[in-house]
């Protein structure tokens, strides 16, 4: 099997995509709060979001690592892959789950870019991370059986940037299945037809520019033919696609981390104050040198875990640290950063304090530290479960 390392040339191809969307592209970006439009036809033109579709459904069927390579350029690059990351994982519940029909309907025009699948719907205003609790609800109705859908979703990224949509209703009350993760099914919801006939969207401003929305469905008809795998079953599915999306959100930690470390290293050895490089006074590199330290190690958990997914093995635990692990390196490379810019850190041309804005999302969202400690604690160490 290939090492991550051994994708150079697609890093440097990704670094080269990446080089005409510099930080005063991001900047306009945020400031009229659009979508990178741009960026992302760019990617998908390249091939880049569809490598992890097999071949014989028209995508490039490469392994994990190399998307994790892709999306850790991005980061590196100043870039936000956050913007379109989510068609390599959620793609993934229709490849694993889906029916042949299903897959031979849509991974094609996926990978030809026809189709953008962005959209992921889980969250509820009131399950939050607790998903069992969801309460959007899918009832059957007429004689095809199609779905009907109400309730709400909340933070649910790219919707208005999506064609196609991954939803996660309950098909059954949680009180009328023998175990809290029975009774959920998963939709795919075309965004195209349902907005406006049972779905309406409301953009919700962040702190970084991440196109985040609600969802609000009332009655909105969904053919049974959209059902993927069967139903009652939605949480396995989900959840067994939890594990690629911690990894490549890992993989993007690191990207993020080594932009800032590299920025960090190059501004210290220039800035002069004192009549010398400010990176002269250790109280300077050793934070930058920490940085490193902590990104390298977690690099090679991410690694770890994404070789351990592609042998088909076990990789849950190792996912979860991964992301962990990432996403904290990330965090204390950003402050780092900052510190090191000082008072540029702070001001919007240095791209620092937008990178740093944005990479504090990832101790949250897809899964929060808390829930991963909780895994851990559980899974690896069988300490009592606390919910
Ligand atoms: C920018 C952004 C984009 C997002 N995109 C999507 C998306 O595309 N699709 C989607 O479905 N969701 C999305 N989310 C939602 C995200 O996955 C959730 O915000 C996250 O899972 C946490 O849920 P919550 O916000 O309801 O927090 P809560 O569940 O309310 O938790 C709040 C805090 O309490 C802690 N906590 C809760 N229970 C426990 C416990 N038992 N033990 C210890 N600590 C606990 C949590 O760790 C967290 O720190 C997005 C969120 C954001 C901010």
């Amino acid at each position: 099997m290939a090492t991550p390392e051994q994708y150079q040339d697609i890093r440097d191809a990704v670094t080269k995509l990446c080089a005409q969307f510099p930080g005063e592209y991001w900047q306009g970006l945020e400031k009229e709060g659009d979508y990178p439009t741009d960026f992302v036809r760019a990617l998908t033109e390249s091939g880049y979001l569809s490598i992890l579709i097999p071949e014989e459904y028209g995508g490039a069927g490469l392994p994990l690592s190399v998307a994790c390579a892709v999306l850790e350029e991005i980061q590196r690059s100043g870039c936000n892959a956050g913007a379109c990351h989510a068609q390599m994982y959620t793609m993934g519940t229709l490849l694993r789950h889906g029916s042949e029909q299903q897959k031979l309907q849509y991974l094609p025009a996926i990978a030809r870019g026809e189709l953008r699948l962005q959209a992921f719907g889980v969250t509820e205003p009131g399950s939050g991370t607790d998903t069992t609790r969801i309460k959007t609800r899918a009832r059957r109705d007429g004689p095809d059986g199609d779905y009907i859908v109400s309730g709400q979703k909340v933070f649910i990224s790219r919707t208005e940037h999506s064609d196609l949509m991954i939803l996660l209703v309950r098909t059954a009350e949680r009180e009328d299945v023998a175990r809290p993760t029975e009774g959920m099914s998963v939709l795919l919801v075309d965004m195209r037809t349902a907005l406006g006939n049972g779905l309406t969207i409301r953009p919700i401003k962040t702190m970084m520019n991440h196109a985040s929305t609600e969802l609000f469905f009332d009655e909105l008809r969904v053919p049974a033919a959209n059902l993927i795998g069967e139903e009652g079953r939605g949480f396995s599915y989900i959840m067994d696609g939890m594990n690629a999306e911690r990894i490549l959100i890992a993989a993007e930690c690191i990207g993020d981390a080594r932009f800032f470390i590299e920025h960090a290293s190059l501004y210290a050895s220039e800035r002069e104050v004192f009549g010398r490089p400010i990176g002269l006074n250790q109280g300077v590199q050793f934070p930058i040198a920490r940085a490193h330290i902590q990104t390298e190690a977690a690099d090679a958990i991410v690694k770890r875990a994404a070789g351990k997914f592609e042998r088909g093995e076990p990789c849950g635990s190792d996912a979860n640290m991964a992301k962990l692990l990432a996403s904290e390196a990330s965090w204390q490379a950003g402050d780092t950063c900052i510190q090191t810019f000082g008072g540029y850190g702070f001001a919007t041309e240095y791209n620092i304090e937008r990178k740093f804005r944005e990479t504090r999302l990832y101790q949250v969202a897809p899964i929060s530290t808390n829930l991963i400690l909780s895994h851990v604690a559980t899974h690896d160490l069988g300490l009592p479960k606390s919910f």
